[in-house]
């Protein structure tokens, strides 16, 4: 079993998977680290398995998992880390954001600390160009997450280096729906964190388009907290003091003779209390819908082929 494996999920990135096979292997063959590389194709459309498929008949450190379709990162991400052999896997994006150095630096931070630090997670220092308007929307969420979850989640990455024992207690979370960010965090150990800059993309474009992010957001919120629901209550709270208000005022004039209220006052109320009300069925029918896809138990991905992964590897 080697020391580090590296999972790197990839969806379209033919032209970068050859290129961060190879600085990664530089940089740990430049270091007598012993490793092995999994890629993880995630359904990709373009030329990403054929890529993976030579890397991995060139050198048999390097792995390569195509799942049956598109399964979003997350799937990706445990489909590699149930795959994975090392006394510490380490995960990282395909496009070179995330720097093979700080990979180097987190490696030694656990090597140095073994049986102490079980866990490695690298910050973003800044969040790269990106807009600001996403910048204030990735602030509220991880604010949101944070206060629903206990955990300290700002500039928080999927870049993280797990010791067995981390990688083994994440496996035996048996959801479906899982966010590979939060519940790394989650099953505690003792976590160091180290910096980096976020790089630019080296190809392609980023799969989190403003629509999938703002689903990835929402999801990862319930995945994680029932908070939601409590908005439910909240609102249910709210309008009725609004109506006791109301309620008081109306019997006040009622009381003291001029009791014109327009039909006016209850249209708006008709239509404050339904948009609660559908708003709040919404909530609770995003959270049935969750627990029937828990409920299915259907695996988090399928995989099609695996190459250079021997017998005795966990398959
Ligand atoms: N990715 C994946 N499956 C998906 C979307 C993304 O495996 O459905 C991979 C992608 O190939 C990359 C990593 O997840 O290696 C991060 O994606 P991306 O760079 O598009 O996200 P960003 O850096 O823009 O947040
Ligand atoms: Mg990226």
């Amino acid at each position: 079993m080697p020391q580090l494996s590296v999972v790197i999920p990839a969806y379209n990135e033919q032209d970068n998977v050859p290129r961060c096979a190879s600085e990664v292997s530089r940089l740990l063959d430049s270091h007598n680290i012993d490793y092995e590389l999994i890629f993880v194709n995630d359904g990709s459309t373009d030329r990403t398995w054929q890529r993976m498929s030579q890397l991995a008949a060139s050198d048999e450190r390097i792995k390569a998992i195509n799942l049956s379709r598109n399964f979003g990162k997350e799937g990706a991400i445990f489909a590699g880390l149930e795959s994975a052999g090392g006394d510490a896997v380490a995960l990282m994006d395909c496009d070179l954001q995330h720097p093979p150095a700080t990979l180097l630096e987190m490696y030694n931070v656990w090597n140095n600390n073994r049986g102490e630090i079980d866990i490695v997670e690298a910050r973003k220092k800044n969040r790269g160009k990106e807009k600001t308007i996403y910048r204030l929307f990735a602030k509220l969420f991880y604010k949101m997450i944070g206060n629903m979850s206990g955990l300290d989640m700002r500039d928080a990455s999927d870049f993280k280096l797990l010791d067995r024992r981390a990688v083994d207690a994440l496996l035996r979370m048996p959801e479906r729906l899982t966010f590979f960010r939060a519940m790394s965090s989650w099953v505690g150990f003792r976590t160091e964190k180290v910096y980096f800059d976020v790089g630019e993309r080296t190809s392609g474009k980023s799969k989190f388009s403003a629509r999938v992010s703002i689903r990835y957001a929402i999801h990862s919120i319930t995945s994680f907290s029932s908070d939601p629901m409590q908005l439910v209550t909240v609102a249910g709270v709210i309008t009725f003091l609004i109506a006791l208000v109301f309620g008081a005022n109306t019997l006040y004039n009622k009381l003291t003779g001029n009791s014109a209220e327009g039909f006016s006052t209850v249209i708006l109320l008709q239509l404050v209390t339904s948009a609660i009300i559908m708003f709040s069925l919404g909530i609770i029918g995003y959270y049935l819908a969750k627990i029937y896809e828990e409920l299915k138990h259907r695996p988090r991905y399928i995989i099609k082929d695996k190459l250079n992964f021997d017998d005795k590897d966990k398959s």
